[in-house]
């Protein structure tokens, strides 16, 4: 039987995983709403019924697990993740109790720009970073082909400071990136403005049609989002930034001067699943 690894990638809606045969090829996908309100043990018992059927043809040794921090990547434990709801889930415990096999866990952004580095087309780029543009914004970034930990909270581009109009973050600062460039923040700079609750697609339909309070949202963003790449600029001089995430859909009208800061810039392809590659490169380092 040929063996296997198991990759889950869990977000805040939806949960994706794939099993990678020893060629690295994908040979199954699924992916599914995560209703973390139904709890850690729920979601590794709906994973595990999903992947069952294949577990006949394939024998799938290990697993690893992307999910959104804070983490703690060595223990396993999911330590209060905004975007699920749980607080100190032991998660690759509940998933090896279930599966019968070891499970390692990885911060989904380290994973996505793990993914993009190494199976996205990039693995000569000895400096990339790779940036998540979706409810909130996060990054990995590699170089010489490792990743930079830091004391574990490297690349959170999401909470570097622009000079916004003193907004509280989650994180304890005021004015971060995210609070203007992401999806949700987006979404809530247009609510502020209109009174009108509206999701982030829509907001940019209106900026298209020559709504004014979206297009001045999203050049803030623009602005803003710019403002950050000329730190990264300035700090670590990458030879490429990679954008993913849902919010990159929005195209022009928040990443039209991008490249204002001198630094190239490109879009994940990989259908999105630049987080289960990483998953899978992260894969390679389990004994
Ligand atoms: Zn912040």
């Amino acid at each position: 039987m040929e063996k296997a690894c198991l990759c889950v990638d869990i977000g805040g809606t939806k949960t994706a995983f794939s099993l990678f045969d020893e060629n690295d090829r994908e040979v199954f996908y699924r992916a599914f709403a995560t209703q973390s309100g139904q709890g850690a043990e729920n979601l590794a018992e709906r994973v595990f019924d999903a992947v069952s059927g294949a577990m006949g043809r394939y024998l799938v040794e290990r697993g690893v697990i992307a999910a959104p921090g804070p983490l703690n990547a060595e223990k396993g434990v999911l330590i209060s993740p905004v975007l699920l709801g749980w607080r100190n889930v032991a998660i690759t415990e509940i998933f090896q109790k279930k599966f019968g096999i070891p499970f390692v866990l990885l911060n989904d952004c380290d994973a996505g720009a793990l993914g993009v580095w190494r199976y996205g087309g990039y693995s000569d780029v000895r400096t990339l970073c790779y940036i998540t543009v979706s409810t909130g914004i996060g990054g990995g970034t590699i170089v010489n082909g490792q990743l930079v930990a830091g004391r574990g909270n490297a690349s959170d581009f999401g909470h570097i400071p622009v000079a916004g109009r003193k907004i509280r973050c989650g994180c304890g600062n005021v004015d971060c990136l995210e609070l203007y460039a992401s999806g949700t923040g987006i979404e809530a700079r247009y609510a502020e403005k209109t009174g009108k609750k509206l999701c982030c697609a829509a907001i940019a339909e209106c900026a298209r049609g020559g709504d004014a309070a979206a297009r001045e949202i999203f050049a803030d963003a623009s602005a803003f989002l710019n403002y950050a790449l000329c730190v990264l600029k300035a700090v670590l001089d990458p030879e490429r930034v990679v954008f993913g995430g849902s919010v990159c859909k929005v195209g022009d009208l928040l990443f039209a001067g991008a490249e204002r800061a001198g630094i190239p810039i490109a879009f994940a392809g990989q259908d999105g699943k630049q987080v289960l590659y990483g998953a899978l490169c992260r894969s390679k380092q389990m004994p």
